[in-house]
């Protein structure tokens, strides 16, 4: 009999999971309290970058968003394709940028076990750097050029997702406000009080992304998951002047193929707050200035910010409940959730399709690791 998932939240990885259940032959119904995708998803920058944002050493999580950065080139296809959407996906390479000489040996180490696992990486003096981006910094000493690492236009793959969902038969309703849970053991059955409606289904998803956090009472376990604001900012540039994704310590540029030039982001602790500050922007700004001199005179035409999904291990929860085979959990992670899309979306297929391909690579992720309530 076909099994029929409630999937919890509509963003990306919520979205995701849906697509890849209902192209396995699963049932699905995903329910969203707002707008698909009107939260982090719609406003994330859309990197595809796991060597620049793991720094530290070859953990479960950089190998887990390895995985996914290797499933993107088929993956965005077949959105597409069941979308009939397009939308951008470009394999630019990075750069990290140095400023000092100081920084030079620190990146000489990140690349050695880097490119043990794949990063092609090349350490560039400052002669090679400005060759690749003629507009960089004049103070800019060198950079590590990740030649693998790509972007997509976040908006329009979120869009894409969606679609892609509707038209393979995804039941979606949003615009649900807040619901109640009635039953995660032995089936799912979720409440919305706005619409009158109750959604009945065998499997319920958790992906709701900073929310989830607020889900501990319904399901009796502890769930550190709390949103991190994300300030972030776009200029419009006639000709696009940077060619690849640009990162320093303090931030990124990253060019799209639509003209703009996407610099963020901030990290703040601001609640479930999604305004911007002149100071968080200001930040970005003077930053933006260091990187490239010439933004230095220009103004954003659009700032905007989003809330990740921080957890206080800095690891994703993902894998079924042991309280529960009627319960797992898609949420918390953080700031690469983007990239992490198409691997989320095949651990949870593979999961409930009882082909447990991740093993041992999935403990680290375990959503019950903080703990559950006698
Ligand atoms: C400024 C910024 C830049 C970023 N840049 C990148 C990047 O370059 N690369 C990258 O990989 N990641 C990036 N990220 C991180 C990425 O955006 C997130 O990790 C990702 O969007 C999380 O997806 P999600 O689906 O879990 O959460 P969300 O997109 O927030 O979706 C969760 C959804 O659940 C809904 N919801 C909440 N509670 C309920 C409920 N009870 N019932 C029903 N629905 C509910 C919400 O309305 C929301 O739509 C960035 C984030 C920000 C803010």
């Amino acid at each position: 009999m076909t099994q029929h998932v409630l999937v919890l939240g509509g963003g990306v990885i919520g979205l995701s999971c849906a697509f890849e259940l209902r192209r396995r032959g699963f049932g699905v119904t995903l329910l969203e309290q707002g707008r698909c995708g009107g939260q982090a998803s719609g406003a994330a920058a859309g990197m595809l970058a796991p060597y620049s944002e793991n720094v530290e050493e070859p953990d479960a999580f950089f190998r887990l968003c390895l995985r996914s950065l290797n499933l993107y080139p088929d993956w965005q296809l077949a959105v597409k394709e069941a979308s009939g959407l397009d939308f951008e996906y470009s394999a630019t390479g990075s750069l990290y940028v140095m400023y000092h000489d100081a920084d030079v040996q620190a990146m000489e180490s990140r690349r050695l076990w880097q490119d043990g696992h794949g990063a092609k990486s090349e350490l560039l003096d400052a002669a090679e750097l400005r060759r690749l981006e003629p507009h960089i910094a004049p103070e800019a000493i060198g950079a590590l050029r990740y030649p693998g690492e790509s972007h997509v236009y976040a908006p329009d793959y979120v869009k894409a997702l969606e679609e892609a969902c509707r038209r393979t038969g995804v039941v979606i309703r949003d615009g649900l406000g807040p619901v109640d849970i009635l039953r995660w053991q032995d089936g799912a059955e979720v409440r919305s009080p706005a619409s009158g409606e109750t959604y009945r289904g065998d499997i319920l998803l958790v992906a709701n992304g900073a929310w989830a956090g607020l889900m501990e009472e319904a399901f009796g376990m502890a769930i550190p998951v709390y949103p991190i604001r994300g300030q972030i900012c776009a200029y419009e540039t006639p000709e696009m002047p940077v060619r690849h994704m640009v990162f320093c310590s303090q931030g990124y540029v990253v060019g799209k193929r639509n003209g703009t030039l996407v610099c963020g982001a901030s990290e703040d602790v601001a609640g479930f707050e999604t305004t911007v500050t002149r100071r968080g922007i200001a930040r970005l700004e003077s930053w933006n200035g260091k990187l490239f001199p010439f933004l230095g005179g220009m103004r954003p035409f659009h700032e905007w910010a989003g809330l990740r999904p921080a957890t206080h291990d800095g690891f994703p929860l993902l894998g079924r409940l042991r309280r529960s085979d009627s319960l797992l959990f898609a949420a918390g992670h953080y700031r690469n959730g983007i990239l992490l899309s198409p691997v989320t979306a095949h651990v949870v297929a593979d999961l409930l399709e009882g082909r447990d391909s991740s093993g041992p690579e999935l403990a680290p992720f375990e959503p019950e690791r903080f703990g559950v309530r006698a």
